[in-house]
């Protein structure tokens, strides 16, 4: 067989890329008979594969059988419609169809010039969402800004933050970097401090600022100034502010105009994350949420979570688009060309972390164009409705409480248990995982004012309501066995 590989050939394509799909539709069409969470033991998969990759080559009949038997129960299933832990991680079909078109081209766009299709999509659905949200034109494409796609919010972030912080250290000199203060509330995604480690911003200048249940876990514009005042007077340097619209723990939404005065007052980059809620901000109702957006550097959503797309697609809109080609360009001479010296195109190399990317645009694209935004708007509010379905199914059951208010389509809530805080919590703790043990559903946890809290999130895209009255059954039954058993 040597030599003869052929590895792209067009007609074994078509014949295996069939069978995929059908492997694939199948696996749709059956998956609630999988246990939701994968319910194996750690290293349960070196028993089942060789120890060595085969010398010959298999067939794929095989290969698919082994996926059956060996990798589906190691798989926790993220699309089941009984998926209700973290936030959602949409798949669709219009998503699936454009990851499958950017595997089928597999170019590796970053600059210009590598793919000017997929550099100039990217600038053209960006700007589409940034107006499906109604955000200031600063962030379009067209303007001094522009967005950008990145593989997620945790990238989105320490690329501003590494643009803010070059900023100020521009002006105030490279040696002040262990002066430089971050903000941001004990609500705030861990995707800041990690950004900050990798930043070097000095640990003790990290302020997390605490947050409480009467401003629904919001983060505080009067405790952000006075801390702010406090870092001046001995001399630190305040200059980043992460604000969250639908924190992760409880979707407790930043009040973005008071926070943006006192940002711009200090000279502060502030960024903006909407990771799982901003996909609801293109219904009119809800885009209230993000006022006060207009004063903000950055703002991030990932079309990944709740917008359709399949995983990855976080989108990242900066006002001042050289900020982070200050602190992220190179230029090395094997990457020289006319249309980028010329300074003619965006060169996306310059906006993120890696050399390569993908061409994340075309499924965005498919998702805008075979959806449009009336059924994504549709899509989002019946999440929204179902997650208040459940809200009332909680509040009909006098043994359970909801722990913060429902702005979304994430429910926190937990049993009530009439002893100490720590066997209230344990309680919860064990019904979590008694429930998740079913297999039939998946829910995950935080932890509110030392609280173990349940979070249930709508958002799967083949949830109906169906599913979100069994899962409250599956709940009551949990909690009625545990009940009984202490
Ligand atoms: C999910 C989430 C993140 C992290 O998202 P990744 O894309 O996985 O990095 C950050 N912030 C918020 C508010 C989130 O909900």
């Amino acid at each position: 067989m040597e030599g003869g590989l052929k590895p792209m050939d067009s007609e074994q394509l078509r014949e295996y890329a069939h069978q995929m799909v059908d492997f694939i539709a199948d696996y749709y069409k059956n998956i609630e008979n999988h246990p939701v969470l994968s319910q194996v033991q750690p290293g349960y998969l070196r028993e089942l594969l060789p120890e060595t990759a085969p010398i010959h080559p298999e067939a794929l009949e095989d290969v698919l059988s082994d996926v059956q038997s060996k990798i589906f129960p190691g798989v926790t299933h993220w699309q089941s419609p009984n998926f209700f832990a973290y936030y959602p991680s949409n798949s669709s079909i219009a998503g699936f169809l454009g990851e499958m078109l950017s595997a089928g081209i597999n170019m590796v766009g970053f600059s210009w010039i590598t793919s000017p299709a997929a550099t100039e999509l990217e600038m053209i659905v960006l700007d589409w969402l940034a107006k499906a949200l109604n955000l200031p034109d600063d962030f379009l494409s067209t303007g001094l800004g522009g967005g950008v796609i990145q593989g997620t919010a945790s990238e989105a972030v320490l690329v501003v933050l590494l643009a803010a912080r070059d900023k100020v250290l521009r002006s105030i000199g490279k040696d002040a970097l262990g002066k430089l203060v971050v903000y941001s509330s004990d609500q705030t995604h861990s995707a800041l401090q990690k950004a900050c480690q990798i930043a070097g911003i000095h640990p003790e200048n990290c302020r997390v600022l605490k947050t409480d249940s009467c401003d629904d876990y919001a983060l505080s514009p009067k405790a952000l100034s006075e801390a702010i005042t406090h870092d001046l007077s001995v001399g630190l340097v305040p200059f980043f502010l992460c604000a969250t619209v639908g924190t992760t723990s409880s979707t407790a939404v930043d009040p973005l105009l008071a926070l943006a005065k006192i940002a711009k007052d200090n000279g502060i980059w502030l960024h903006v994350d909407a990771a799982y809620a901003g996909s609801s901000c293109i219904c009119p109702e809800f885009r209230h949420y993000l006022d006060g957006v207009e004063e903000a550097d950055s703002f991030n959503m990932n079309a990944h979570k709740w917008f359709l797309t399949n995983f990855d697609c976080s989108a990242l809109w900066v006002k001042d688009r050289s900020a982070l080609i200050l602190s992220l360009s190179t230029n090395p001479e094997f990457l020289k060309n006319k249309a980028s010296e010329r300074n003619l195109v965006v060169d996306y190399k310059d906006w993120q972390i890696p050399l390569g990317r993908r061409f994340r645009s075309l499924k965005l694209w498919m998702v805008l164009r075979l959806y449009g935004l009336e059924n994504l708007q549709a899509y989002i509010r019946n999440h929204i409705k179902l997650a208040g379905l459940f809200e009332e199914l909680v509040n009909q059951d006098s043994r359970f409480e909801i722990v913060a208010p429902r702005k979304f389509s994430l429910v926190c809530f937990r049993l009530l248990h009439q002893q100490d805080d720590d066997s209230a919590n344990k309680v919860n703790h064990d019904l979590l995982d008694a429930v998740n043990a079913t297999g039939r559903i998946y829910i995950s946890h935080t932890v509110l004012s030392n609280k173990y809290t349940l979070r249930f999130a709508v958002g799967a895209p083949l949830t109906e309501e169906k599913h979100v009255v069994d899962a409250w059954k599956i709940l009551q039954d949990e909690a009625s066995t545990l009940l009984r058993s202490l």
